[in-house]
């Protein structure tokens, strides 16, 4: 066990984060080993979705980095891949798509690891995580108990899971899992989902009629590069808000006054609008404080230019929060794991 140990190389947004403890835990007698060690731990992966509040996180902070991918069985139709938590999520989709296994290409270049993806069933360009996931296995940090979770057990939901909660294991919940590994069901041929973003366009732009499934991982990955900040050069968590769920009266009164909005049904009762549409409309795209910043491709995605502190991001997301609820009316809420 480490002790004041810096996470600043552990988390993207670049924050100079010290935790009072920190371990590394390379296989499951490592977990074991740490039974008993404290009754609360934070789970730190790739740090890609998590922002402390403070320089100085004064708790135990661990950092499952098991390795491993294993082929389980395979059929004419699919095949089962066990991947280790400690795995980096986009090379292992790296590693599916060279095998021309359909099912993650669509998650290509996410950051982050293996492990944490079913935590908040990761998306984009009309992918879920969820979809792949055949089953997620973990480790009660503080009993040692193992348990498997089906994919209806994780219940899944939009950046949600039973797992979202436990990020911060402590002894007042009943469930403590830390996911050391994740199997996936992968098919060997499958449709491509290209009508999500701009990834139909890109690909005709580019001369591409008949697109395989790498072209498709390449065309998302293309695309990622020129919209996202690059991790490592500007700091950033991705989006850092979660897409706006509103009632039909909400969205009608939006509409009224800007016919543009851009939406997705949800149900009968509830629409989504974009949070990005929303920030850009209360015009802070591209505005800088200091530090920190939204960045000016990506009105979702809030960064650090570097020598900041995690205050400075939460003093501009409170005053994003609340432009948005001054000029629409409507509540945006973090999809980052503040802690
Ligand atoms: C530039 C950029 C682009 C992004 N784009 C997307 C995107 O398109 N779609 C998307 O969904 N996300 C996106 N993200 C967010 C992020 O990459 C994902 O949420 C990713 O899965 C986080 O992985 P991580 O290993 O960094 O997890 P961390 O940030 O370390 O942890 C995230 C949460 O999971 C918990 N956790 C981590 N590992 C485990 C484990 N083994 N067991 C139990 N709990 C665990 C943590 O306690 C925490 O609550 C983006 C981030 C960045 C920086």
């Amino acid at each position: 066990m480490e002790k004041n140990f810096s996470l600043r190389e552990l988390n993207t947004f670049g924050f100079d984060v010290t935790a009072r403890y920190f371990q590394e835990l390379k296989t499951l007698d490592d977990v074991k080993e740490l039974l008993g060690n404290s009754s609360r731990f934070l789970i730190l992966s790739g740090g890609s979705n998590i922002l402390f509040s403070d320089e100085f996180y004064d708790g135990f902070v661990v950092y499952p980095n098991l390795k491993g991918i294993e082929i389980l069985e395979e059929n004419d139709e699919t095949v089962m891949i066990r991947s280790y938590c400690g795995e980096v999520w986009k090379d292992f989709v790296d590693y599916t798509v060279s095998k021309n296994l359909y099912g993650l290409e669509n998650l290509a270049d996410i950051p982050g690891k293996v492990g944490a993806a079913p935590v908040q069933n990761i998306g984009a360009y009309g992918a879920e995580v969820k979809d792949t996931v055949y089953q997620v296995h973990t480790i009660d940090l503080v009993s040692g108990e193992t348990k498997v979770f089906s994919n209806e057990e994780c219940q899944f939901a939009y950046r949600n899971s039973i797992f979202k909660q436990f990020g911060v294991c402590s002894l007042k919940f009943e469930v403590r899992p830390l996911i050391y590994a994740v199997d996936f069901k992968l098919k060997k041929h499958g449709e491509l989902k290209l009508d999500y973003g701009n990834i139909r366009n890109y690909l005709i732009s580019n001369n591409i009629t008949n697109p395989t499934l790498k072209d498709v991982a390449a065309t998302v990955k293309a695309i990622r590069a020129e919209k996202l900040p690059e991790v490592g050069v500007v700091g950033s968590v991705g989006s850092f808000f979660q897409n706006a769920i509103v009632s039909m009266d909400k969205y009608q009164e939006i509409k009224s006054l800007y016919p543009d909005v851009p939406s997705y049904p949800v149900d009968d009762h509830f629409i989504k609008i974009p949070s990005g549409w929303l920030i850009d409309r209360a015009g802070w795209k591209g505005h800088r404080e200091n530090h920190v910043g939204v960045w000016d491709k990506q009105a979702l995605v809030l960064v650090h230019y570097g020598g900041g502190k995690p205050q400075e991001i939460l003093d501009l997301m409170k005053k994003i929060q609340e432009s948005v609820q001054t000029k629409f009316g409507v509540e945006i809420k973090p999809e980052v794991n503040i802690v």
